[in-house]
């Protein structure tokens, strides 16, 4: 029987028939499958890969397990820092793409729901150093080939992963196409889809003859082809049913795939990884501000919502006493942009909260000779056992015997010395701010508390019930 093949899907079925062996077969295809388990009803159905010797071959049931996935994934990383991408159905029937790191795939294999039919396919290091997929349009009369390269290094982990490893899965401006050169490799690569169509027409007895499909294809560092996926193939009996070429791998909701960063110094952080405690939106964190309670409760009458969230015991007779009390206004909590914009609407200033001033260390402030002058005599006029005075006053009530500059550099010292324990200056109440990584670290752990091992779980999970209850 033959499995179906065609359509805008995962398309999965097509690794099937690419490891399917015809008679005196050896499995070699002329390009390779990188690690690639195929998810059914949520679960871990087949898993083929290429073997040392170059022929596609598919791992035993038994090896179908979480351990093995991991072991296998996790062995000889990338330096990249990613280690899969995992290709889905979404509920809206939608291709989406997720990109995992060694933690984040540890966490789909051990805790994540699977979607209903889903793709996990190891990670392949492009040729050069930017993150390269080959597009190929195959019909029997014409190839059309669209090269796209993302713009940024791939091993520059500054960069949000999503930001480095999207091609024709993320906006335009994350890469650019170029035109695929070298007649050779294109010479080459019609020519094993020529053969590979033949091989499923041949391991389906001519039940499936394709007729047009998209291909993506990566080249490693050893000049050697991968094929990630199909996104789309028509048969030869459904000739008129047009081939889906725009049809877009989209990137999961806990991506913002609009952003771009300029600079490696500030580089943009594309997933969401926060969660507003205002509006309860996911945000990614370099869109969370810092804002002080004294705005909250400036914008807001009785107790704010977010304070009575952050603050869930609190009762108004405690609000009562707290909202004057300086320590409290000036606590400080993180929200997104849209809501500190809400927030600080009424301030005359930008609602960015003010720096204390921080006064000079003793003695790198400019001289001031008249005003030093001043209060060494008025400190020591005040003292009257002080041994200096007498001398001071007596010398033509002149201080020059106390300047830095002066000869007489042990007075100098001590006048100083005394002065300092006359006058103490008060330090500057410089206390530190909490750092915005120690408050996305309580944000995180905010998920944890909710029963969760990470956010981004969390956050999906979300928007699952956000669909279900539209
Ligand atoms: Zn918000």
């Amino acid at each position: 029987m033959a499995f179906p093949i065609e359509g805008d899907g995962l398309l999965d079925n097509l690794f099937y028939y690419v490891w399917l062996k015809a008679a005196r077969d050896e499995g070699l295809r002329g390009f390779f499958l990188p690690d690639t388990v195929v998810y059914k009803y949520q679960q871990p159905r087949s898993w083929y890969f290429t073997s040392i010797d170059g022929t596609i071959k598919k791992k035993c049931k038994d090896k179908l397990t979480t351990q093995c996935i991991e072991d296998a994934f996790l062995r000889k990383k990338s330096e990249s820092g990613i280690v899969a991408c995992y290709i889905f159905m979404s509920a809206s029937n939608n291709r989406v793409i997720e990109f995992f790191g060694p933690e984040e795939l540890k966490h789909f294999l051990n805790y994540r729901k699977k979607a209903q039919e889903g793709i996990l396919q190891k990670w392949i290091d492009p040729k050069g150093e930017k993150n390269s997929i080959i597009q190929m349009v195959w019909s029997p009369k014409i190839c059309l080939f669209e090269y796209r390269e993302n713009l940024k290094d791939l091993y520059d982990q500054r960069y949000d992963m999503y930001e480095r490893a999207v091609t024709f899965e993320g906006e335009e401006f994350h890469s650019s196409s170029i035109a695929l050169r070298g007649n050779e490799l294109k010479k080459h690569l019609k020519n094993i889809v020529e053969l590979l169509v033949m091989h499923i027409s041949e391991v389906t007895s001519n039940k499936l003859s394709i007729n047009r499909m998209v291909l993506h294809f990566k080249q490693d560092k050893y000049d050697n082809l991968w094929l990630l996926r199909a996104t789309s193939i028509r048969c030869s009996e459904h000739q008129n049913s047009p081939l889906d070429l725009n049809s877009v791998i989209k990137l999961p909701e806990t991506v913002n795939g609009h952003k771009f960063s300029t600079n490696p110094q500030c580089p943009m952080a594309l997933q969401k990884t926060v969660l507003c405690r205002n509006c309860e939106e996911a945000m990614e964190a370099d869109r969370m501000c810092e804002i002080s309670y004294r705005m909250i409760i400036t914008a807001q009458d009785g107790i704010p919502p977010l304070l009575k969230k952050i603050h869930s015991h609190m009762t108004v007779d405690e609000f009562e006493k707290f909202r004057h009390n300086p320590l409290f206004l000036n606590k400080q909590t993180l929200v997104c942009d849209q809501c500190f914009l809400i927030f600080t609407n009424q301030w005359q200033t930008s609602g960015a909260l003010p720096r204390p001033q921080s006064v000079p260390i003793f003695g790198t402030q400019p001289l001031d000779p008249k005003k030093t002058n001043r209060r060494r005599e008025v400190t020591l006029l005040s003292r009257p056992e002080n041994q200096y005075m007498e001398r001071t006053v007596k010398s033509s009530k002149s201080t020059r015997a106390f300047r830095p500059n002066s000869a007489a550099g042990g007075e100098i010292q001590l006048a100083f010395t005394s002065f300092r324990s006359e006058i103490p200056r008060i330090p500057a109440l410089n206390l530190p701010r909490p750092r915005t990584e120690q408050q996305l670290r309580g944000q995180v752990s905010l998920a944890r508390m909710l029963g969760t091992v990470d956010i981004t779980s969390f956050l999906e999970e979300r928007y699952s019930n956000k669909r279900r209850q539209l």
